[in-house]
């Protein structure tokens, strides 16, 4: 994490009338994005479904693949398949970006809270020919179209460290268990069990921001 972004936080606090809150962000394939703050329960954290956008990125892969075999120069074929894709899937994430930083502004003084996951955008012409890459495209892209549009609302951006925030209790702190999309605390002394993972990893990452912001 850079200093540059932690001190926008701790600015933030400070100049503040009202306390902060902390609006902790995860991002994935499957929601989008899940968001909530540090003392939400994970059922009313604020979540945004995708369309599928793995499966779109599979048929993109498939037909770049398909024309790649031809044999025969396909470069202007490929770049009109990777405009179309890059306009659907970027749709999902620019709407995505506007519908979770409306929510983040009906709380007061927010502060939009990313995972600081170290990783680049990249085009989506580089990955075209490889599913596997949706990941590596679409997280980075929705970090930074919820940082952009946020900082457009005047709503300051934080990142913290990522490190173990879809593997720990949002609740108790301790390691738990991750199953598909549930959450399994296996601390006895406390009853988080099998709620939604992305929601809890959401409420996590807020928790950091105001351990980062209070020191
Ligand atoms: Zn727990």
């Amino acid at each position: 994490m850079s200093s540059t972004r932690r001190r926008e936080a701790t600015v933030a606090a400070e100049t503040a009338s009202v306390p902060v809150t902390p609006i902790g962000i995860d991002v994935g394939e499957k929601t989008l994005v899940a968001a909530a703050t540090a003392s939400m329960e994970p059922a009313d954290a604020f979540a945004v479904e995708g369309h599928d956008p793995a499966r779109l990125f599979d048929y993109l892969a498939t037909a770049v693949g398909a024309l790649q075999s031809a044999g025969f120069e396909t470069d202007a074929g490929e770049a009109q398949l990777t405009a179309a894709f890059w306009y659907r899937l970027r749709a999902q994430v620019l709407d995505a970006a506007a519908r979770t930083v409306q929510w983040v502004r009906s709380h007061s003084a927010p502060v939009l809270v990313l995972e600081d996951l170290g990783r680049r955008q990249r085009p989506l012409w580089a990955v075209r020919d490889d599913a596997e890459q949706v990941g590596a495209w679409l997280l980075p892209h929705l970090q930074s179209a919820l940082a952009g549009r946020a900082r457009e609302a005047g709503v300051p951006v934080a990142y913290v460290d990522p490190d173990g925030t879809s593997r720990e209790c949002h609740r108790c702190g301790e390691h738990g268990e991750r199953e598909k999309q549930r959450f399994w605390c296996t601390n006895p002394d406390c009853d988080v069990r099998g709620v939604d993972a992305d929601r809890s990893a959401a409420i996590t990452i807020a928790s950091r921001a105001e351990v980062d912001i209070r020191d």
